[in-house]
């Protein structure tokens, strides 16, 4: 596939970007330079405190933290000095009820401020914060809550009404806050508002979060205090946050961008934050992005997606000349997304990657450097990102294999919960490159994506290991063949399996959603469709690769971060049992 360069303008680069030359500063950087940024207590530190409480020290403490939203239209403001006050207040809740460092304190919670400052409130005391999609059903939060031990659930009294029904299988869950009854009102206001922050070892266990579980049962993936290095450089250097932005990351603390980007490394690099608690809407969203004048937006390819089905003139009806960066993660954003907000925002999205497991940020696109439109852009200074085969060895360049970091990096998890060899399972010992011709023997973390490497160092997704499509003898990636299918105008989203046939291994299938002009279109025309768009994967992509089959549905299965599920997809054409389904959107 031809490779578009968007190249950056003095327009692009106006303010000056807060990483300026990304190739110099990752050859030159050290870790210690971020560890002189942040505040600590005598080689101990507290990751909450450095997101919040250590603006309160300067002119930023009366400087707004959190603008909020409801989904009726309610709105509410927080200063960082009343978001450390009413966390340093709901601390000191936690430890009156008993609740000792180590602990286990979940939140299960809609995205309201009192999510926000009560996650900040158990870093703050040394217990472990665990987030919870309000969306979650019995047996999901069973499962997540037996599983870690939760000691205190933070919840709301319509929330609380599933957690009753398996109260009785968790026996370690003491005690239930229920932030809208008046006994939570009271205790609040009577806490103190002062507090002793926890100083914690760098390697003590922060926060905690079950994966989404696109590819299987999920697990608790366990973070320490450390990774606040990572959230807050990556948070400066890729997001570029500064001073007089007001960003919005439109993720749920349900995910961990949700807690990344937008309680400990957002804030820490002391930016006015949005969150909107109601559901994805297109003409809401844009409204509220010129209502509350963003100017950094990072949201999910899904999003945007589902922003470009839209009718065009929905955009033109909204100004938003104060955007001015974009960020996406969670899924491959497809070249088209990119090229759309070009023409029609003004600017390109930048793509980053990373995963629950890494905790930050660890590939992306910088403002300071040209895009190659569908890749995932260069790793961040101090991670060494390689591509090795699977026995650990590094491939050459533009071959494909598994995308591989190299430990340790700050935001690295610590541990699986309670699963050990899991953790273990993550790591192999191989070969680095010849380095000045020597082998070197190396440990690497392998991510369970697969990509490549190109000559100038940029990294391509190809899919999920799970997912790569094996059609006689050749490997073909979901993404791409998705990301052909989204380029012609009858398509508004793809979902790509490999499915097993007796003669080629297994043939590309695509699901495919249409835009709304399709969908009523006659049984004949749309057979005519599939003909149209196979020859429109063969003539874009390569003739291998285009689905042999294609069949239309109306929506695709994803996860509540937005994520395609294809092994439900596949299971379902299969018919086979779809597995665990805990974090899937209503379907
Ligand atoms: P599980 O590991 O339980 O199956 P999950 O992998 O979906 O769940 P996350 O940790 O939230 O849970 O997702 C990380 C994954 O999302 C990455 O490994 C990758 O497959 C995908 N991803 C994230 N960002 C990008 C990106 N920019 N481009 C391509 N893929 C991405
Ligand atoms: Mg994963």
């Amino acid at each position: 596939m031809k490779v578009e360069t968007y190249k950056k303008t003095v327009k692009d680069l106006e303010p000056a970007p807060n990483l300026e030359n990304y190739e110099e500063t990752y050859r030159t950087f050290d870790w210690k330079f971020v560890r002189k940024e942040l505040d600590w207590f005598d080689g101990k530190i507290n990751a909450a405190y450095n997101a919040v409480d250590r603006h309160l020290q300067t002119w930023r403490k009366n400087k707004i933290a959190l603008y909020w939203e409801g989904e009726d239209g309610s709105e509410s403001k927080f200063t960082f000095e009343e978001l450390s006050l009413l966390s340093n207040k709901v601390g000191n809740v936690l430890k009156e009820v008993g609740v000792e460092r180590g602990d286990r304190v979940f939140i299960f919670l809609p995205r309201i401020p009192e999510l926000y400052f009560s996650f900040l409130g158990i870093l703050k005391i040394g217990a472990i914060a665990g987030t919870l999609f309000s969306a979650f059903q019995e047996k999901a939060l069973e499962d997540r809550l037996v599983n870690s031990e939760t000691k205190v659930l933070i919840t709301n009294k319509e929330l609380k009404e599933r957690v009753d029904k398996v109260r009785r299988h968790l026996p370690h869950l003491a005690h239930i806050l229920v932030v809208d009854s008046e006994e939570f009102g009271k205790s609040l206001e009577k806490a103190s508002d002062e507090l002793s922050v926890a100083h914690m070892d760098p390697d003590e266990y922060a926060f905690m979060l079950y994966t989404s579980g696109t590819t299987g049962k999920p697990k608790g993936v366990v973070h320490t205090h450390r990774a606040i290095l990572q959230q807050y450089m990556t948070a400066k250097w890729v997001l570029d946050l500064k001073d007089d932005d007001t960003y919005w990351c439109t993720a749920d603390p349900g995910w961990v961008t949700g807690i990344a980007y937008e309680i400990l490394g957002s804030w820490s690099v002391g930016v006015s934050a949005f969150v909107y608690a109601g559901r994805f809407d297109p003409p809401k969203w844009y409204q509220l992005l010129e209502k509350y004048k963003i100017t950094v937006w990072y949201t999910a390819p899904t999003a945007i997606r589902m922003l470009m089905a839209q009718d065009g003139e929905l955009l033109k009806k909204f100004d938003l000349r104060n955007l001015r960066y974009l960020c996406s993660v969670g899924e491959p954003l497809n070249p088209e997304a990119i090229k759309w907000s070009i023409k029609t925002l003004g600017m390109p999205f930048h793509d980053n990657w990373w995963q629950t497991e890494t905790g930050g940020i660890c590939i992306a696109n910088y403002r300071c450097m040209d895009i190659k439109i569908g890749s995932m852009g260069k790793p961040i200074p101090g991670v060494v990102a390689a591509i090795v085969d699977d026995d650990g060895k590094e491939v050459g360049i533009n071959k494909e294999g598994n995308i591989a970091l190299r430990p340790k990096w700050p935001s690295m998890m610590k541990t699986i919960w309670r699963r050990p060899q899991k953790y273990q399972s993550y790591f192999i010992r191989g070969l680095a490159r010849h380095e000045r011709g020597a082998k070197r023997r190396v440990e690497w973390y392998i991510t369970g994506d697969r990509g490549w490497k190109d000559t100038d160092g940029y990294f391509w997704f190809i899919g999920r290991a799970d997912d790569v499509i094996k059609t006689s003898g050749e490997r073909v990636g979901p993404f791409e063949v998705e990301s052909a299918l989204v380029e012609h105008p009858a398509v508004v989203e793809a979902g790509v399996i490999g499915k097993p046939d007796p003669m080629r291994g297994e043939i590309v299938k695509a699901f495919v959603v249409l835009e709304k002009g399709y969908q009523e279109k006659t049984k004949r025309e749309k057979d005519q469709l599939i003909g149209e768009l196979q020859e429109y994967v063969k003539k874009h992509l390569a003739g291998h690769a285009y689905p042999r089959e294609i069949e239309f549905i109306d929506k695709l299965p994803k996860t509540r971060s937005g994520k395609i599920m294809r092994r439900i997809l596949k299971a379902k054409e299969m018919g086979l049992p779809i597995g665990d389904t805990s974090t899937l959107e209503e379907y």
